[in-house]
């Protein structure tokens, strides 16, 4: 496609990785501003792959995360919804993730985006000194996590402050349970998808 742009002429690909349980408003805020600062051609959302069965934290069918990522993103030609974590299976490391779109995409430059939260984690992922080998990093600012360089390489990290929305899925999904409304927090879309297949309703009746 018309990808080139001036400079290095190398394709800009933003990735946007996340559990999107439900998707909401600071992550497509998030994404765009970044798209928009770092003049990206495209933003991936990479929806991460099913957790082990046990894991502490019920995450809600992969399916049902991917397509809220998919309606929440149709209508900008620069986002598109990647599968790979998903069809991985398993746990996902950013590492999985930046090795096999380097591989689909051999020319592009990727900017892996990450909230202040996650950023602060960094350290803790596996095969960390590849990971900044296949990516830039962008850190950007999130209410409430205190947005600072957590000591990667030089020119590793960029951090930049986007618009505040203080929204998690995490409360979100408390949201639904209790039957409070996630409109306006979420894309009108992803709401009427929670609605229909009953997410985060924890066995309560439905209400509204
Ligand atoms: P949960 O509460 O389930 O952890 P979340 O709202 O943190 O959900 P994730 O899917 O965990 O969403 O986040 C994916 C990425 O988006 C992470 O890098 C996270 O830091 C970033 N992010 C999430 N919400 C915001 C926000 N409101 N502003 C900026 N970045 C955000
Ligand atoms: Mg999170």
């Amino acid at each position: 496609g018309e990808h080139i742009v001036s400079g290095t002429g190398r394709r800009r690909l933003g990735v946007m990785g996340g559990t999107f349980d439900p998707i909401h408003h600071g992550h497509l805020v998030a994404a765009s501003e970044v798209a928009a600062r770092f003049e990206l051609d495209e933003v991936v959302f990479v929806p991460t792959g099913q957790p082990w069965q046990k894991s502490h934290k019920a995450v809600s069918p992969a399916e049902d995360r991917y397509l809220m990522t998919v309606i929440a993103t149709a209508s900008n030609p620069q986002f598109s919804v990647s599968r790979i974590d998903i069809d991985r299976g398993g746990r996902t490391y950013t590492i999985d993730t930046l090795r096999d779109l380097r591989a689909l995409h051999p020319d592009a430059e990727l900017f892996f985006i990450t909230g202040a939260d996650a950023l602060a984690q960094i350290f803790t992922w596996r095969d960390v000194d590849e990971l900044f080998s296949l990516a830039h990093f962008i850190g950007v600012t999130r209410p409430g996590h205190p947005l600072t360089d957590p000591g990667l390489p030089d020119g590793g990290v960029s951090l930049i402050e986007v618009p505040a929305l203080a929204i998690s899925s995490t409360d979100c999904r408390a949201r639904v349970a209790q039957g409070d409304p996630v409109w306006y927090l979420v894309p009108d879309g992803v709401v009427r998808y929670i609605n229909k297949r009953r997410l985060y309703r924890d066995g309560q009746a439905p209400r509204g």
